[in-house]
């Protein structure tokens, strides 16, 4: 069941990464949250459009195709629903579609990540640490700025840690691990970036000095957060792995000068017991292995994510070629009486039935 229901709202929204986000009973949220990331993605293509650069050409070409097409799977003998297949153009600093799938398999790596630490350290506790600069005109120098402050604190950290002769200490050497990402906003007084961090600490960080620390390294910054994640750990790696970018703050043309700026830097840093996490390349959900499924094939549609009844086989040649084989009329009962006890039809669920193929993964 879903643990919490909060608005949908496409472009503000972790709510993806949250563990129901991939129940049965959530999934017309998530077709509402697809369809409110694609048609601002298909905003900035607009935006893009009326631009004569060759970049924003090819970056609009991408945005144009992504997410066309979804083709999900329901298990429904266990109420959950993957995303099976989708080609998406990866573009995570100006599609917000990709950057909630994104967001989403990070966040889910790095939850992994904890629960292991946690197991073998049940010392360490969870903290949001938040690392902000003064605002600026130039987006290029405050992100710099920020990340040299960061990288400056870090080292003060391993100095410390490995005995260098007169290396301070820093509130940071509490931190036995974390892993940080960088936001940017720009809500009318310049640029803003900022760094969520999650902490796994042997002691509560002193906000005080800490905020002294760095303001003494980066002169004119002092504001820093800390935040203890009490109850489900899940809420402050919502925080940590939302967007770069927020896309409800910013216009087209600040969002994809942010993206210009930001591109090929790196939004992500992890060190101590966090550091070395795998994110999975595919944007795409993990199968159910072995678990019967009915396929839901939707296109982007007049505005929106439609359920369309067409079968996979049918689909562009970018779908993966599944193999379907027919259900035996006594598991398409056994189908049918499930629903009917767990809830009333809806138009999403004729979809095509069929037993797992091999396991794959194709975007
Ligand atoms: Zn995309």
């Amino acid at each position: 069941m879903a643990k919490k229901k909060t608005p949908v709202n496409a472009l503000d929204l972790p709510e993806e990464a949250f563990t129901g986000a991939a129940e049965v009973v959530n999934f017309d949220d998530r077709i509402s949250r697809y369809t409110g990331a694609k048609k601002h993605s298909l905003g900035m293509r607009d935006h893009l459009q009326g631009d004569p650069g060759e970049e924003a050409r090819q970056a609009a070409a991408r945005l144009s195709s992504c997410g066309n097409w979804l083709h999900f799977r329901e298990y429904y003998t266990v109420d959950k629903v993957r995303l099976h297949a989708a080609q998406f153009c990866k573009q995570h600093l100006i599609c917000p579609l990709c950057a909630i799938r994104r967001g989403a398999k990070t966040l889910a790596a790095y939850l992994s990540r904890w629960q292991v630490i946690h197991e073998e350290r049940p010392d360490l506790k969870l903290y949001l640490l938040t690392f902000t600069v003064k605002n600026g005109e130039d987006l290029g120098e405050r992100h710099a700025h920020l990340m040299r402050g960061l990288k400056r604190l870090l080292a003060r950290r391993r100095d410390f840690n490995s005995g260098t002769a007169r290396a301070p200490w820093t509130e940071l050497c509490r931190v036995e691990g974390g892993v940080y990402t960088q936001e940017v906003t720009n809500i009318g007084n310049g640029w803003h970036p900022h760094a969520h961090m999650l902490a796994a600490c042997t002691g509560e960080p002193d906000a005080a000095a800490l905020s002294a620390e760095w303001q003494a390294i980066t002169g004119d910054s002092f504001i820093v957060d800390v935040r203890p994640i009490t109850g489900d750990p899940v809420d402050g790696f919502l925080e940590v792995f939302k967007y770069a970018v927020k896309f409800a703050d910013l216009d087209y043309a600040q969002n994809w000068h942010a993206a210009q700026v930001l591109k090929g830097k790196r939004l992500l840093a992890s060190f101590g017991c966090f550091w070395g996490v795998k994110v999975p390349e595919s944007l795409l959900d993990e199968p159910l292995d072995g678990l019967p499924y009915v396929d839901r094939f939707y296109r982007f549609l007049q505005g929106q994510y439609q359920f369309t009844g067409e079968s996979p086989q049918e689909a562009p040649q970018e779908a993966p070629a599944a193999v379907f084989a027919p259900l035996s009329g006594a598991d398409r009962q056994a189908l049918e009486s499930h629903r009917r006890s767990k809830r009333s039809p809806r138009t999403g669920l004729a979809g095509v039935v069929g037993t797992p193929p091999d396991p794959h993964k194709l975007e």
